[in-house]
């Protein structure tokens, strides 16, 4: 089989031909027909996450390099273990990424994303930028319809952080307009997902001209520029006076961060899922004068998988734009990503 992997931090990926494994047990082996490239790819391959303030925590620990990244995967099952059950040869699934160790107590609870110990495909485990991946079981096999096969493997990664994100997002405000915070891959199918899950489109804020623009194309009901003077006054305008129900910082930096802060109304919400990186502060009695909320939110459940895949099966959300590349241009696409340079999701192809 043929990958592409991570061996030294922040050096380009390398091209790597090996046996192809035999599943044991109760693995199931998937012959990869599409992986998608994620933002936190990034940040696994420079090999630190930036926790501000000059603090950095280290992915080497996690990745254990060499490692095949790739998290968003959709293929062919061509192979099973011995004991693999409810999968059969010539299955055609999307690959769910986010496993645990299966014994702690949130895996006992169906929250493996939150296992302190995770097993996951393209961080702790070799995943997606390859033409094979092991999967440790069939249970984390979804099947995806009629879904276009490079649409489908979105929904591994971008696709259940939005859902799971946008989810969050209903509580006592449920009805009052939502704020999205950053219009790249994932921000965009959180922006679908506002429409068919809470029934509504969101406002979108992003400092690109480009992917604001984008995202009045995709169903955004306003696009602002955070960093214009009057953002937050046309926040107000844009609800009543009042701020928003939620703001779901998508890019997760200082400054995304605030804007979120300044935009929710009393009781607001906001729910941080980016991994941009840095730390922010703000006046303790807020938390008391506002009713303020902050929460966090990671990848999304097995149960919640299924829900999106019923969701997405049925056809109600509108695909997002995708950039179609080759595995072979992995790297390339990495550096185009970091760059910017990417418009929509960028999806590889063996
Ligand atoms: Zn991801
Ligand atoms: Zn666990």
């Amino acid at each position: 089989m043929k990958s592409y992997k991570v061996v030294e931090f922040g050096k380009p990926l390398q091209r790597v031909e090996e046996a192809t494994p035999a599943p044991q047990g109760t693995q199931v082996l998937v012959k990869i027909t599409a992986a998608g490239v994620c933002h936190s790819d990034i940040h696994l391959w420079e090999g630190f996450f930036d926790m501000g303030g000059g603090n950095k925590v280290s992915t080497e620990k996690t990745m254990n390099p060499p490692r095949t990244m790739g998290h968003e995967i959709v293929g062919e099952v061509v192979a099973l273990g011995s004991e693999a059950k409810g999968a059969k040869i010539g299955d055609k699934a999307i690959v769910y990424p986010w496993i645990g160790c299966g014994k702690c107590w949130y895996c006992a609870q169906g929250r493996e994303h939150l296992c302190p110990t995770p097993q996951a495909l393209g961080i702790n485990k070799d995943g997606g930028f390859a033409d094979h991946v092991l999967v440790p079981d069939a249970k984390y096999l979804y099947p995806y319809g009629t879904l276009p096969t490079e649409l489908a493997c979105l929904y591994a990664c971008s696709g259940i952080t939005a859902f799971s994100a946008v989810k969050k997002a209903v509580g006592e405000d449920a009805g009052k307009p939502i704020l999205v915070i950053g219009a790249g891959g994932v921000g965009l199918m959180g922006v679908r997902f506002a429409k068919s899950v809470l029934g509504r489109e969101p406002i979108v804020a992003d400092i690109d001209s480009n992917k604001r623009k984008l995202a009045l194309e995709n169903g955004a009901v306003a696009a602002i520029d955070p960093r214009e003077k009057e953002s937050r006054k046309t926040i107000l305008d844009l609800t009543g006076g009042t701020g928003v129900g939620a703001a779901i910082d998508f890019v997760g930096a200082e400054s995304s961060a605030q804007f979120g802060l300044r935009s929710i109304g009393r009781g607001g919400r906001l729910i941080i899922v980016g991994l941009f990186g840095g730390t922010f502060s703000m006046p303790m009695p807020m938390f008391a004068f506002t009713g303020c909320q902050i929460v966090g939110s990671v990848t999304g459940s097995p149960s919640e998988m299924s829900e999106m895949m019923a969701l997405v099966s049925s056809g109600k959300v509108t695909p997002v734009p995708i950039v179609t590349r080759t595995l072979d241009e992995a790297d390339a696409t990495l550096q185009d990503l970091r760059k910017g340079l990417v418009m929509g999701r960028a999806v590889l192809v063996p």
